[in-house]
């Protein structure tokens, strides 16, 4: 059986700045990272967001560049697109908000088109958990859904968002935001206390420091790449994510070594993203780049076990 993936999540222009730069109205958002890491594994990638009739052709091209498809892609006649903007200090791990206009976001109805109603895997990006949970409302028994949240629904919308996690069988989620969701600083405790609450595989990302998989069974951490050039991080979580359920999506195996194998293909993912502005880097990236990063992380932490020489 071919597999499908269905992307659900923001998509609209960034502000960013980081010690390296600044740029302005940018192309951002979270399906539109998720979607665009995870088209490296399987296409065409479902792609259901809103936008307003401001959005560029150009981004429309990118994203049918990378075989992305758009027929579940909403645009508003006279809407304003989605508008983020977000600025890094030196510590690359901590960023702030500088302004959120959800614009054509407030009233986004998220309609599953038909075609779209089947389809084996799910990545809710980060959107309101109530539209999170009317997508699920319209698909037919998915096999595995994986989610993403963020500090602005984890304060604003908590009890919608406990209600949504139990619908999630995948949680990713970054350090901060778990500590938060959780109450909890400890991040192993704060995983199963989410595991508690209903998805049984929690991802935690920790920006630079890696990623920590906690299942019921196992706990696995991943190294981060140890890049020498880091541009902008916005986006490295959902190019986890994209990465992460592409290659689950591919592989169709959700045994415990395939979501380990899945959580370095969403490191790699990430750690090409954040290498040039936007999604700039995924914009000339190669599989063959992704092949050899996978192996480089298997280097990374490879090492054997002392040989006592009697
Ligand atoms: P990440 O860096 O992976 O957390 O994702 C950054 C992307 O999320 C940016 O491109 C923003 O456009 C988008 N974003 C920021 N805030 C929100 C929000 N409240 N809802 C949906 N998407 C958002």
């Amino acid at each position: 059986m071919l597999m499908s993936l269905l992307v659900v999540g923001s998509v609209g222009i960034d502000t960013i700045e980081t010690p390296f730069g600044r740029v302005e109205n940018v192309l951002g958002g979270s399906a539109t990272y998720i979607a665009a890491a995870a088209s490296f594994f399987v296409t065409p990638v479902r792609l259901v967001a809103v936008v307003g009739d401001d959005f560029k052709r150009e981004h429309i091209d990118f994203l049918e560049s990378r075989d992305i498809d758009l027929e579940g892609l909403q645009i508003v006649k006279n809407g304003k697109t989605f508008r983020w903007g977000g600025r890094y200090r030196y510590d690359l791990n901590a960023r702030d908000s500088l302004f959120t206009e959800l614009n054509v976001f407030e009233h986004f109805n998220p309609i599953i088109p038909e075609a779209y109603r089947k389809s084996t895997y799910v990545c809710l990006g980060n959107i309101d958990p109530v539209l999170q949970r009317r997508v699920l409302e319209q698909i037919e028994k998915p096999r595995l859904v994986i989610g993403d949240t963020m500090d602005f629904w984890i304060k604003r919308k908590n009890a919608e968002l406990n209600e949504t996690l139990k619908l999630m069988d995948v949680l990713v989620i970054n350090e901060a935001e778990a500590r938060l969701l959780t109450n909890e600083p400890n991040l192993v405790k704060a995983a199963r206390m989410i595991i508690h609450i209903g998805p049984k595989i929690v991802v935690i990302k920790k920006g630079e420091h890696g990623a920590l998989l906690v299942t019921e069974r196992t706990i696995f951490s991943a190294p981060a790449y140890p890049l020498e050039i880091i541009n902008d991080p916005t986006g490295a979580g959902d190019a986890f994510a994209g990465g992460f359920i592409g290659w689950i999506a591919k592989s169709d195996d959700l045994s415990d070594d395939n979501i380990k194998r899945a959580v370095i293909y969403g490191s790699t993912l990430a750690s090409f993203c954040v290498e040039r502005f936007s999604l700039d880097r995924l914009k000339d990236l190669t599989h063959l780049e992704i092949h050899d990063r996978f192996r480089e992380f298997r280097e990374l932490s490879k090492f054997d076990e002392e040989v006592v020489v009697q």
